[in-house]
Formats: C-alpha cells, sequence, structure tokens
C-alpha cells in the first residue's frame, strides 16, 4: 500500500495550456517525494477564460500555492492580493503562495536566471549586460537583474509589440532602481556590435534557437564575439543552441536554459516549502 498520499498530503498546482508537455510536475513531485515533503503537484490546463474561477477555486480549497505559466501569467495579477516587488514590475507572476488565505505572486525566472549565473561564478552586479528579447523572458530578466544591482542593460528587439512592452519595461526600471536601460531595434546590427564591446554578458531571451527555429541565431555575426565574453540562452530544447555553438566555437564561457528552468522552479519550491529544492538529484532525474 502506498503512503506517498494521505489525508494530510497538500496540493501545489500548475495552470496553463498547452501544459501537458511540463517538466515541472516531475521535478516538483521528485523533490517533494526526496525531501519526504507531504505535498503533490498537479498541471490543470486552464486558460485566461477559466482564470477567476479557478483562482477562487484554488482559494476556496486552500492550496498552498501554485505555479502559473502562459498564458496567464499577467492575467492572473488581478486576483491576487498582493505582488512581490520583481512581479509588480514586471506585471507578471509565475508562483502564487497562499499564506492564511493571502495569495501573493512572485515572478522567479527573473531570480533563476541570476542564479543560474551566480552557480557558475559569473558576477555581472556593477557590470553591463546585453541581450535580445523583450516578451516575458527577457522582461523578468532585465528586472531582476536590475533589483540586484547590475549597471546597464542594453535590450534588442525586432520592431513588433514585443517592442513597445520593452519601453514600459525600460521606464518601470529605470524610476525603481539604479540601472540604465537602453533599448534598440534588432536590425541595427552596428550597435549590437558596440554594445556586446562593453558587455560582460550576452544573452538570447527570445525563442529563437528553439523549435521553430532550431539552428538559428539573432547574433549577426560570429565576430561580435569575444572569448572573455559571457554567453547565455534561456532556451534549453535543445540544449545546445546554435549562439551557444557559435560561442562555443569562439571561447566563451556559455549557460543554458536548463539551469535558468532548474532555478527558477527551486526558487519557487522554497517560496512554497521553506526547503531547498535538491537541484543536483533533480537534473539527474530530467536530463
Ligand atoms: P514571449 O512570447 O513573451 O516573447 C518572445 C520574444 O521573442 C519577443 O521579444 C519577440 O519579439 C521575440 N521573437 C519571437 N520570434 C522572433 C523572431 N523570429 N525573431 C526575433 N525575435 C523574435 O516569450 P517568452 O515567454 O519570453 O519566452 C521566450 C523563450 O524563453 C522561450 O523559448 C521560452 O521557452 C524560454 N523561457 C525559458 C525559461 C527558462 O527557465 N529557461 C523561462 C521562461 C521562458
Amino acid at each position: 500500500m502506498t503512503e506517498r498520499i494521505t489525508g494530510h498530503t497538500e496540493l501545489i498546482g500548475l495552470i496553463a495550456t498547452p501544459i501537458r508537455h511540463s517538466l515541472s510536475p516531475t521535478m516538483h513531485n521528485e523533490a517533494f517525494a526526496k525531501l519526504g515533503l507531504d505535498y503533490v503537484y498537479l498541471a490543470f490546463e486552464v486558460d485566461n477564460q477559466e482564470l477567476k474561477d479557478v483562482i477562487q477555486g484554488f482559494r476556496a480549497l486552500k492550496l498552498r500555492g501554485f505555479n502559473v505559466s502562459m498564458p496567464n501569467k499577467t492575467k492572473v495579477c488581478e486576483y491576487l492580493d498582493a505582488l512581490s516587488p520583481a512581479a509588480q514590475l514586471v506585471g507578471a507572476v509565475n508562483t502564487v503562495v497562499n499564506d492564511n488565505g493571502v495569495l501573493t505572486g512572485h515572478i522567479t525566472d527573473g531570480t533563476g536566471y541570476m542564479r543560474a549565473l551566480a552557480e557558475e561564478k559569473i558576477d555581472i552586479i556593477g557590470k553591463k549586460m546585453t541581450l535580445c528579447g523583450a516578451g516575458g523572458a527577457a522582461t523578468a530578466i532585465c528586472v531582476q537583474a536590475a533589483l540586484d544591482g547590475v549597471k546597464e542593460i542594453s535590450i534588442f528587439n525586432q520592431k513588433d509589440r514585443f517592442f513597445d512592452n520593452a519601453k514600459e519595461t525600460m521606464k518601470k526600471i529605470q524610476d525603481n532602481t539604479n540601472c540604465t536601460v537602453n533599448l534598440y531595434d534588432i536590425a541595427d546590427v552596428k550597435r549590437m556590435g558596440t554594445e556586446i564591446d562593453d558587455s560582460v554578458i550576452f544573452t538570447n531571451a527570445t525563442g529563437v534557437g528553439m523549435k521553430p527555429y532550431v539552428g538559428q541565431t539573432l547574433l549577426p555575426d560570429a565576430n561580435m564575439l569575444r572569448p572573455d565574453l559571457v554567453v547565455s540562452d534561456v532556451v534549453y530544447n535543445p540544449l545546445k543552441t546554435r549562439l551557444l555553438e557559435i560561442a562555443e566555437e569562439k571561447g566563451c564561457r556559455t549557460i543554458n536554459g536548463l539551469s535558468m528552468m532548474l532555478w527558477q522552479g527551486a526558487k519557487a519550491f522554497e517560496i512554497w516549502t521553506g526547503k531547498q529544492m535538491p537541484v543536483d538529484f533533480i537534473k539527474n532525474i530530467l536530463f
């Protein structure tokens, strides 16, 4: 007879659509089992239309917390009681904790990114970074980097709806932190070269590199990279994107998106349980 789930077991959820491909249920359930914590983590296919009812239901059932992914990360803020400082600046949430009926939203993607760098002893505090992207992942990274003390961030994005989003993010960061933010059209190749020259790290924070863009990169010229530059990618499938292949050839240190993904999950785990996720153990299970 299994004693894994009893009348005492508490539920932690994940709401998104599509969601069946997610690695988070395996990550969290394995970590709960490893540490002997009496929780179970389940994924629910939830879209914006059902969101209000779902959050009400989660409140009524007194869930300890839940993760939120697309398309609900922004909309869910309307139904929460409080937001962390980073979630307020990003305007999105990927983790919610229920403390005695008070639902507080956090965004752990940015802390995941910063922790992934710290684990590799890469220090970008007080320095400059250049990144491509202005969507959810990029915004979370920029906000957390600015809150943690990165001095200057240069964002490159194509002129789509995310470009306007980046203008707002830029203003919010500059009003609330000491970080300077620059925003450029990704078509400005010459400017990208000079910004990378002044930076300690170059990051791809878009989906270019994963399906349907496998084998592609937004870096226009391999010669923009130099051996003492760190190059990172938020994409973790494939683990080695075209950008990281080029960076390796140029002798750069590279960081793939797996570590960020693990550490954003680890931060959520800590918020719910107060315990450190056994990250090395989980990494071996997932990959
Ligand atoms: P999003 O839809 O919010 O933003 C997409 C961004 O990519 C925008 O800046 C958009 O302008 C840009 N973009 C899209 N297609 C492009 C193209 N063809 N050329 C140039 N730019 C293009 O998405 P998101 O939530 O920010 O996710 C971006 C990537 O980050 C995804 O691959 C996602 O899997 C990954 N991600 C990884 C982690 C992690 O923990 N490693 C966490 C969150 C997201």
